[in-house]
């Protein structure tokens, strides 16, 4: 394999429009959360092969893109991971190869998720641990959703909110979501996440105007994570202010894909999120730990995915069973696998947001801390509006993650808080 090469420029939009002239003139591209040595948590930058490298430079100059800088791609290593801890030699080989910059096989990364021996889960834990401290560092980042509507034209057989549960449904109107955006605001945080079902009630004009509103009012940024809509739909809410995209494939096993969602199409899924990253959002999936049969082998494929697929945000959560539903007495995912899940996570995909997830912290009250402890760097505040919240039981008992959960669980974990963060106004 040749040398490859990253561009990095001084914004999305300057980025965007390099990929367009790049590909215009016939140079392969690849958008890649930018790696960490080079730019923050949040960018994408641009690779191509050592063949393109110079007519890439010269184009990029005459069409006057600002470019930051081009640099030979080169995976970090991560030198002193494996210090002082102690598994079993083969277990900390691949450890080992982390720490010295090389890629793990997918073999490699099924050892890693299958262990069950204590020393060998710790050391895991500590690796990534090191790993996320190198790349993003102690701070832990703090977001905030609104459920805004629990409608949902879709039976997933494992959510609380499918179409055919019989629950409380409610739409948030424009001025009741402002509303809880403005208290978000209050706290000092600076990205809103809007969650729902899939509710065409909700149209691209509609959806539009609420994102307008939220930049226009607050300036925040904005994550939209209302499932499977068309790339003309996710190009409007790109421009009219979205700057991230949760959508998660849940798993990249086919058959189990298509077992547990009866109306969804795999591969019109794996296209949304390939549309979202060719329209420039920073690009969310994640999987679900413990759907019913899946393997190690399954999820080591769901983080080979993310890797390939350049996600930059990744929820790792657990099944949880949610009542009136196909998998109401289905037993909850493990704890332990969502932990390594998330652990090799960070060592495989690196420069990327993982959430400790609100799952984990239902299932377990110590959830928030040790997934802080594995890898994980963001904690999501459950923000919706009281009176509504209590109907988005995606799956049961949902913890009610508020800014005192989350502030003791960034304290417990011995990390930082946030500077934005307006302690004062934290009671
Ligand atoms: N309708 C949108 C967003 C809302 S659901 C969508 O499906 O993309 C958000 C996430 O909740 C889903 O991606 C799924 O991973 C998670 N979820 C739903 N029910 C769950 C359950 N019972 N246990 C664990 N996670 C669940
Ligand atoms: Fe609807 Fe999302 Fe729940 Fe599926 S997971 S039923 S799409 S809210």
């Amino acid at each position: 394999m040749g040398k490859k090469f990253i561009i990095i420029c001084a914004s999305t939009n300057h980025m965007l429009n390099a990929d367009r002239i790049l590909r215009e003139n016939h140079i392969n591209t690849e958008l890649i959360p930018t790696p960490s040595q080079y730019g923050s948590i949040c960018s994408t930058s641009i690779m191509i092969d050592e063949e393109s490298r110079d007519r890439a430079e010269l184009l990029l100059k005459e069409n006057l893109v600002n470019v930051t800088g081009i640099y030979e791609y080169v995976e970090r290593r991560f030198l002193g991971i494996t210090k002082g801890l102690s598994a079993s030699k083969e277990f900390m080989d691949i450890l080992k190869k982390v720490e010295q910059g090389f890629e793990l096989t997918r073999e490699e990364i099924v050892k890693l998720l299958k262990t069950e021996n204590p020393k060998e889960m710790e050391a895991l834990y500590n690796a990534a641990d090191r790993v996320r401290k190198a790349i993003v560092g102690d701070v832990v980042e703090i977001r905030a959703a609104i459920e805004f509507s629990n409608y949902c034209t879709k039976n997933c057989n494992y959510c609380g909110i499918r179409r055919d549960n019989r629950i409380i449904r409610y739409r948030m109107t424009e001025d009741q979501i402002m509303e809880g955006v403005r208290e978000i605001q209050k706290l000092g945080i600076k990205t809103v996440i809007l969650q729902s079902g899939e509710d065409p009630w909700y149209t691209p004009d509609k959806i539009v105007s609420i994102l307008k509103r939220i930049k226009k009012e607050t300036g925040m940024r904005i994550t939209l994570s209302i499932g499977e809509r068309t790339k003309e739909e996710y190009r409007l809410f790109r421009e009219a202010g979205a700057n991230n995209y949760l959508l998660k494939i849940e798993t990249v096993n086919e058959e189990l894909f298509k077992k547990v969602h009866p109306d969804d199409d795999y591969h019109k899924r794996k296209e949304c999120s390939v549309w979202l990253r060719e329209l420039g959002y920073v690009n969310g999936s994640g999987n679900i730990i413990g759907l019913p049969g899946q393997t190690p082998e399954d999820i080591a494929d769901d983080i080979i995915y993310f890797k390939d697929m350049k996600i930059h945000m990744i929820g790792i959560g657990p099944f949880l069973p949610a009542k009136g539903t196909p998998y109401e007495k289905l037993p909850p995912g493990s704890v332990d696998m969502t932990l390594k899940a998330v652990a090799v996570t960070r060592l495989v995909c690196k420069n990327v947001f993982i959430p400790a997830t609100t799952a984990l912290a239902t299932l377990d009250p110590d959830g928030h801390v040790k997934a802080l402890k594995a890898g994980a760097n963001t904690i999501m505040l459950i923000s919706t509006p009281p009176g509504f919240r209590e109907n988005y039981q995606i799956y049961s008992n949902k913890n009610m993650v508020d800014i005192h959960k989350a502030l003791s669980a960034v304290r417990r974990a011995e990390r930082k808080i946030p500077k934005y963060i307006n302690l004062d106004v934290i009671a």
